[in-house]
């Protein structure tokens, strides 16, 4: 524990490992979540970045024991969206005030996706120039396919460590699944020039507080720029989430300690950009906008087209797309208005932690 908590000071997060999980576990939840949005004011201003979340392609060759669109999943009928057909919707987001996009997809390790992704990211580039944001979040590859991703156009990539703990991450994971391999892939994300981001699943089985703790240190270790935090949901056709479905009372549970997670996660580390993510939705209808009052600075609606929700449903009751999102701009702009922030419609929405270690944002 001492030796933890001199690296957690060394390394930055701003307070020490004992105040971390003081704060995860004795804290009222009102006060702390008080607390951490004071800090994201002061750091972020009164600002909700905006994404829109493409999911293009629900294949994916790793088997997860958590996830419902795993390998193993007989079940599922899997889709992957054409060229063409992520490249149009990039540009409808593009005018429907979308100022970035994040493409996000199983994880498939070929040339043939390399090329496929390359192609895609030099025509979205090629439309919509540096000033549009886009951010992949398609698992671990090669030092070489993140470099070519990197120069096609890509800005920002997320990989969720999904817990800092190895042996938990070797439970949840089949054996092929190496935790080290993903922490270094953040590292070589990092050399490549991304703004990197990063996260954990929350009320994992088997996990302590102490793990949520070492997570947030974890984060500052890495020195990551963007966090990505939401709640285990068990989904049925999976071997971790098989026979477990969540009453209210466990539902709530759940989101609370999600909540918490992100609200500690801004007071120790202050200028990173952290997503309200669209698991704690799935918990509360205004799991979103609480996530913000907690202290995140980021929402995701999904822009995917509607009739490819059933192949993507990652965990039970994930919400469906936001239909025509031309109009959801104009709503989720007056959303975030009722909660007294204001969104940043056509922004790039750069990590101001990106920024500050002096990363390049071209
Ligand atoms: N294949 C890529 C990206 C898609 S999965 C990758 O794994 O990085 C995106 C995220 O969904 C995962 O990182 C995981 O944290 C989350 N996820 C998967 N199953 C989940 C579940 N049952 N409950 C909550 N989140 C889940
Ligand atoms: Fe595939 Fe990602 Fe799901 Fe794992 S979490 S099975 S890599 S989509």
């Amino acid at each position: 524990m001492e030796e933890k908590k001199e690296i957690s000071q060394k390394k930055g997060t701003r307070i020490s490992r004992d105040e971390i999980l003081f704060l995860l576990s004795e804290e009222p939840l009102d006060s702390l979540i008080e607390r951490a949005y004071a800090v994201k004011v002061a750091e972020i201003g009164k600002r909700v970045s905006l994404r829109a979340l493409i999911e293009w392609s629900s294949v994916c060759s790793k088997n997860c024991y958590y996830c419902g669109i795993r390998r193993g999943n007989s079940a599922l009928a899997r889709y992957r969206m054409s060229e063409d057909e992520i490249v149009s919707l990039a540009l409808k987001a593009h005018k429907d005030g979308y100022g970035n996009l994040v493409l996000q997809s199983g994880e498939i390790e070929s040339d043939e996706n390399t090329s496929f992704v390359e192609r895609v990211l030099k025509r979205i580039a090629a439309s919509l120039g540096d000033d549009f944001g886009v951010t992949l979040s398609l698992g671990e590859q090669t030092d070489e396919v993140f470099e070519r991703w990197r120069e096609a156009g890509a800005h920002r990539y997320l990989l969720r460590i999904e817990t800092s703990n190895r042996e938990l991450y070797s439970k949840i994971h089949p054996q092929e699944c190496s935790w080290e391999r993903r922490r270094n892939c953040l590292r070589s994300l990092r050399k490549c020039g991304y703004q990197v981001g990063t996260g954990v699943m929350c009320a994992l089985p088997g996990q302590t507080i102490e793990d949520l703790a070492d997570d947030i240190i974890f984060f500052a270790e890495e020195d990551i720029d963007m966090i990505g935090m939401g709640p285990y949901i068990p989904h049925p056709a999976t071997p971790l989430g098989q026979g477990e479905v969540l009453d209210e009372a466990a539902k709530r549970e759940r989101f609370d300690l999600a909540l918490r997670m992100i609200a500690v996660a801004r007071i120790a580390l202050g200028d990173v950009n952290i997503a309200s993510t669209t698991a704690l939705q799935a918990l509360d209808p205004q799991g979103r906008e609480k996530g913000i009052l907690a202290g995140a600075n980021v929402i995701m609606p999904n822009v995917t087209d509607s009739k490819y929700n059933e192949s993507y449903n990652l965990y039970a009751d994930k919400p469906r797309s936001d239909s025509a999102c031309g109009e959801d701009v104009g709503k989720l702009s007056h959303l975030v208005e009722s909660i007294g922030e204001k969104l940043l419609v056509g922004e790039r929405g750069d990590s101001p932690h990106y920024k500050a270690r002096g990363g390049d944002l071209v």
